[in-house]
């Protein structure tokens, strides 16, 4: 065990759940899987977590503004009360939103076996998706943000990019399988959230090379109809600040997915309460 391995364990053995991975991921040089030049041409990003109909606000919004979102789902979920069905899905992909992956089940993907099982659930719902015409997504949302080394390799060989729960502003570098975000609406916790706060966030990006994304939960408790105003008027921010509002599909045209031959990426064949 190298010592960066040892100081990891150590570290990890006092942290509860996410601090683990987070200093993992701290303390651990990135692989070149990982690695993401943020592009210097800053953008905003809207990304709904976990398709429930509420999110059809949001999109109200996005298209009064004449921008796109992002829109992540779990197949499991996927039409069931309170869900948007397939069809919905559909239409939003149409209307040029970006459909993302949210796992299969929502499990969070630390609590598989290994990557070996946690591929084979990616490939079964990402199948589904397919065949219910929602196209092969290329952006992966963790479910409730977890992810750690093996994950983050495991999902390298199915999506070019993953966004987690973590807090941050993704400006320079980042690490294209864990990219941060900012809470919007629910799960702000001990930040700000007020609206001067996130224009002061979006004043930031207009310097290039930032790119923060929102993380919405449209139908937990702690996002308001408030919200859904204050997102209209922030948007308008953006484009006063001329920071374009993107799905990651659009920002991040060139995704390792398309570079498959490369040797520092895992391929498939060598790779062993609240929702967030
Ligand atoms: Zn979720």
């Amino acid at each position: 065990m190298g010592l960066a391995s040892k100081i990891v364990g150590a570290v990890a053995k006092r942290l509860p759940a996410h601090g683990r991975d987070r200093a993992e991921e701290w303390l651990l040089p990135r692989r070149a899987f990982e690695r993401l030049e943020v592009p210097a041409s800053s953008a905003l990003t809207i990304i709904c977590d976990d398709g429930e109909t509420r999110d059809l606000d949001i999109v109200d919004v996005l298209e009064q503004q004449g921008v796109k979102g992002v829109f992540a789902v779990s197949p499991d979920l996927i039409g069931r009360p309170g869900f948007l069905s397939y069809e919905q899905l559909r239409g939003l992909r149409a209307a040029g939103h970006e459909i993302a992956f949210h796992g299969t089940t929502h499990d969070p993907f630390t609590g598989f076996a290994g990557p070996a099982a946690l591929q084979r659930a990616i490939d079964e719902g990402v199948a589904r998706m397919v065949a219910e015409d929602l196209g092969t997504p290329s952006t992966l949302i963790y479910p409730f943000g977890r992810h750690n080394r093996w994950v983050r390799a495991a999902a390298a060989g199915r999506f070019g990019c993953a966004f987690t729960t973590w807090f941050g502003l993704n400006e320079r570098h980042a690490n294209r399988f864990a990219i941060r975000r900012v809470p919007f609406g629910a799960y702000v916790g001990k930040l700000a959230g007020t609206e001067a706060w996130y224009r002061g966030l979006i004043d930031r990006a207009a310097g290039g090379c930032c790119w923060p994304a929102l993380m919405l939960h449209p139908a937990a408790d702690g996002h308001t109809q408030a919200h859904n105003a204050m997102l209209g008027r922030l948007i308008e921010h953006a484009r006063q600040r001329a920071v374009a509002v993107r799905t990651v599909c659009a920002h991040l045209p060139s995704s390792p997915a398309g570079h498959a031959g490369s040797p520092d990426r895992p391929s498939a064949a060598t790779l062993p309460g609240a929702r967030v």
